[in-house]
């Protein structure tokens, strides 16, 4: 017997799950996981819990119902973001239900998702599946994908068709921008700052990278222009800088952080290798040391068939075009293990990230009408 929606959800927000790059904050998912496979297993999944070798601490669940080729996955992240307590009205970890929302950590972005899926599921436990439905459970979403990722490098799940259940309003979204944050630094040598002579001045040298940059930021989008998208170009924000020490020294280090969005057929190791070419020769006439590293690896761009079946699908049952939006998901590393991928799911991306984050209760009826039919579509012959 599965628990009631608001049981679940209570329970799984009552975990804490943050997933950070930071270790002091980075929490494990696995007592997330562990609810989610009890209930499942009590449902007639078969489950398979997957530690990540580097953090066994963390795991992915794939969760499966019947057998054989083809199916649906339902595909969602156990992770949460990091919170700011004093901006919560109500303790984050407690699920609160006030004006048909239900608040807490991670409700909406996306542990709202589960129980979703899970009730939508229970109709079809008794049946005799023609595919398997797999449920896939992810960890560190919300930080390096590393989750996402270890599941392309074991090749598993299999699937026809898989959804990602993050807050699209039911929107089917069929396409993002990929996700970069590249750190850009640059090592000079200290002096009296009386004598340039005397050293090597990083943010000297930091002017003409910003300046090339700049042009570069200008000829991708020359380059590239997807009408699809609200901002119709690739981006590059120039985010934050730190140099120097004192003005009357000759600033000997200089790191800058920027943000590098791609659009859908860009590819993004390219783009990073003909950005440090760049630089290189831009740094080439001074004394000053040029690396180039991203934080962790870049989140590629996803794009999926508009005229897809599942696209069209969930379309026409949720009455709401398909589009695509500003913000990053697992769907390049599904897609990568053969899937048609679209993510879709209920809740608002506007309360996703923020305090007092909550579900809205009339998402969570009208996305499991839409579940059952796409399960019953490519499930049951
Ligand atoms: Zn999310």
């Amino acid at each position: 017997m599965l628990p009631k929606f608001d049981d679940m959800l209570a329970t799984l927000v009552s975990e804490p799950s943050v997933s950070s790059t930071t270790p002091a904050i980075d929490r494990s998912n696995l007592r997330v996981i562990e609810h989610l496979a009890n209930w499942l297993e009590s449902l007639g999944f078969e489950t398979e819990l997957m530690p990540l070798p580097d953090a066994p601490h963390k795991a992915n669940l794939v969760a499966t119902l019947g057998s054989g080729e083809g199916g649906l996955v339902l595909a969602g992240h156990t992770d949460t973001v990091p919170f700011d307590e004093t901006k919560w009205l109500t303790d984050p970890f407690a699920m609160t239900e006030k004006d048909n929302k239900l608040y807490g950590l991670g409700a909406c972005d996306m542990k709202g998702f589960f129980p979703t899926a899970l009730e939508a599921a229970t109709t079809f436990v008794d049946s005799k599946l023609s595919a398997p439905l797999t449920i896939v459970a992810t960890s560190d979403e919300e930080s390096s994908m590393a989750g996402a990722r270890y599941l392309v490098e074991s090749g598993k799940p299999k699937a026809r068709y898989g959804i990602i259940g993050e807050p699209t309003g039911l929107m089917p979204v069929y396409a993002h921008k990929g996700i970069a944050f590249i750190s850009i630094k640059l090592q000079g040598a200290s002096g009296h700052s009386s004598n340039p002579e005397l050293g090597c001045n990083a943010l000297d040298s930091m002017h003409n990278v910003m300046s090339d940059l700049i042009a570069f930021r200008q000829e991708l989008a020359n380059e590239h222009i997807n009408p699809a998208f609200e901002v119709q170009v690739p981006t590059m924000n120039l985010g934050c800088m730190h140099a120097g020490d004192s003005p009357n020294r000759i600033c000997s280090h200089a790191e800058l952080q920027i943000d590098l969005r791609l659009l859908p057929g860009m590819d993004t190791d390219d783009t990073i290798k003909r950005l440090q070419e760049r630089l290189q020769s831009a740094t080439a006439h001074c004394g000053t040391v040029l690396t180039v590293n991203t934080h962790y690896p870049p989140v590629p761009p996803f794009e999926s068939n508009l005229q897809g079946d599942l696209v069209q699908t969930l379309a026409a049952h949720s009455g709401i075009a398909p589009g695509t939006v500003a913000f990053g998901t697992e769907g390049h590393f599904l897609q990568s293990l053969g899937m048609e991928t679209v993510v879709w799911g209920p809740g608002s991306i506007d309360q996703a990230h923020q305090p007092n984050e909550y579900l809205a209760r009339d998402q969570i009826g009208a996305a499991q009408d839409t579940l059952r039919q796409v399960i019953a579509r490519y499930c049951t012959s």
